[in-house]
């Protein structure tokens, strides 16, 4: 008679990959994948999500509690699979949400591999050719976006906002060096555009820099930070005594794509640090987590144009690239191959263009540059997380592999395209006005009037003149309804799925504009489907006339 918990662990066992190949068992672990995959296929539909809208049951799950005996692994994949439901779709076609991507296959893979052998990129004893893989893609990116591979490193962290931190983190010590031991004691500032993500902000918080102690300059129509402004308000900064830790260009704002300008901005980093003598050269961040992946057209001979992209999207290309081409002006940058890489959650790298730069924030400190340390890589002395995973390195790789500079140019411009078609419509209607114009991205921000309404002028107004203070609201409110119905019809599979933003900015008299948003990234976006938008919103508008009649 063997004792409970041994027949127990003896049935767990089963649970666990084999140790040792046994392909029975192996087919046990696929098969049990499969059953999974086949489970959310069949969740599948012409509406743009898994199953069916889901009611989140928050109070139920309050009162969730750990049983005694375990479950079979197949009871467990079929609750998980349960927990998808209700999930968008982001590649559907009839989707256009948000900076959500569908990830590839191969990136599914390169995800997947390491959560069974758990690799840790703490150290290369624990990981690895993993580690080799981080080398291998922080090179790759580091040359695609025009830095020396030679000279710049790379690390794979927690999302976007870690990049953030990890780059104001740099600034910090080389303006206030000893502010890692002895805390921060004197003024220092962040200074970025107000569309800058709000990272900025929690970054600040939580590294003792204060969120009151991040500026945010005001941007342009087309969503970049006025760079005199910049000046200005970096020049009053240093005047008064204070420091900068780092100055964040945001390259593709989350909601409009306002890429900034780097090369002014690098400029004026430089013309400061000779006027006011400065013992340390402010940091420059590029916060590029959505516009790196444009930096494949840096080489693109848009004149030859061998992928043949239509003279729209040619222009639109060029355009994002004018600003794109800048990121090596940059110290650091931040890149989301879980945005614009087409990779799963959490994919992000961060690079800096001198890896000497690291040292600075090494716990170990060591005269030799300690990347390449005897001949080994050590990234665990120099990166915040202690386990670090490698799903987001892999995943990157394999897209970077899959795609090639083609493939991931071949995608960016497919989606641009079908942005431009969306942009050509909604300008040409009447009752339509695109607000982010001008925009070279996949994202169409815009609003939608009744009729009447002269689409002409009234964005100019309401943004200006506070005697539109009614007539905005008004509006914001008409097109909260307008989104609700459209919603409505792409669940049915008859529209497309969009979003609305609540503040895509304020108005000068401090009020909210509300915005209608397309953001395109499914490769499986066909012109129908932008059709299917403009037919949803023309039975939007109606319905709201007929209502208001009535
Ligand atoms: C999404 C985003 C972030 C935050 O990145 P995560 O990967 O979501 O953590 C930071 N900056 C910008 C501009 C973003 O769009």
């Amino acid at each position: 008679m063997t004792s409970p918990y041994l027949e127990l662990v003896a049935s767990l066992r089963q649970a666990f990959p084999q140790p040792v190949s046994d392909r029975v068992h192996d087919a046990y672990f696929v098969f049990s994948f499969l059953r999974a995959l086949d489970q959310l296929d069949a969740m599948k539909s012409v509406s743009p999500l898994l199953g069916k809208p889901a009611l989140l049951d928050y109070e139920g799950a309050r009162l969730s509690r750990v049983e005694d005996a375990p479950q079979s692994l197949e009871h467990v994949t079929q609750m998980l699979v349960q927990h998808l439901s209700g999930l968008f779709i982001w590649g559907h076609p009839r989707a256009q949400i948000n900076v959500v991507p569908p990830p590839t296959i191969a990136s599914i893979i390169g995800g997947l591999l390491p959560s069974i052998y758990n690799p840790n990129l703490v150290s290369e004893e624990s990981s690895k050719q993993v580690a080799v893989a981080e080398v291998e893609v922080s090179s790759m990116t580091a040359s695609m976006i025009g830095y020396d591979p030679a000279q710049s490193a790379g690390l794979f962290t927690f999302g976007g906002t870690a990049t953030v931190l990890y780059g104001v983190k740099l600034g910090l010590a080389k303006a206030c060096p000893e502010s890692g031991r002895t805390g921060l004691r004197e003024r220092i500032v962040i200074l970025c555009s107000e569309r800058a993500h709000y990272a900025c902000l929690t970054v600040a918080n939580w590294l003792g820099i204060g969120q009151d102690n991040v500026i945010q300059i005001p941007c342009s129509a087309e969503n970049e930070m006025r760079t005199c402004l910049l000046e200005t308000m970096a020049r009053e900064v240093l005047a008064g005594g204070g420091k900068i830790a780092a100055i964040v260009a945001t390259m593709g704002t989350t909601d409009h794509f306002g890429l900034d300008d780097l090369g002014t901005i690098h400029d004026i980093r430089d013309r400061l640090v000779d006027e006011f003598k400065l013992d340390y050269v402010p940091h420059i961040h590029a916060d590029a987590v959505i516009g790196w992946a444009w930096s494949v057209f840096n080489d693109y001979d848009f004149h030859v144009n061998a992928l043949d992209f239509r003279p729209r999207t040619v222009r639109a290309l060029a355009g994002a690239r004018r600003r794109i081409q800048q990121l090596p002006l940059a110290d650091s940058v931040g890149i989301d191959f879980h945005k614009t890489g087409f990779c799963p959650y959490i994919s992000t790298l961060f690079l800096v263009k001198n890896s000497h730069d690291l040292e600075l924030i090494s716990r170990e400190q060591s005269d030799t540059p300690y990347l390449f340390h005897d001949g080994h890589y050590h990234p665990g002395r120099y990166t915040l997380e202690t386990s670090r995973s490698g799903s987001g390195t892999l995943a990157a790789l394999a897209n970077l592999r899959l795609f090639g500079k083609n493939g991931l140019r071949s995608l960016l411009g497919h989606v641009v395209a079908m942005a431009e078609e969306l942009r050509e419509h909604l300008e040409g209607h009447a009752a339509t006005t695109v607000v982010n114009r001008g925009n070279f991205g996949p994202v169409t921000l815009f609003r939608v009037y009744p009729d009447g309404v002269d689409t002409f002028s009234i964005a100019e107004h309401e943004l200006k003149e506070a005697s539109y203070r009614e007539k905005l609201l008004a509006h914001n409110e008409y097109n909260r309804r307008i989104f609700h119905l459209v919603q409505a019809d792409a669940l049915k599979g008859e529209g497309v799925v969009i979003s609305l933003t609540d503040c895509y900015r304020e108005t000068d008299y401090g009020e909210p504009m509300v915005a209608l948003k397309s953001y395109i990234l499914s490769p499986f976006a066909e012109e129908k489907y932008i059709e299917a938008v403009l037919e949803s919103l023309w039975k939007a508008r109606e319905k709201i006339a007929a209502e208001d009649r009535a």
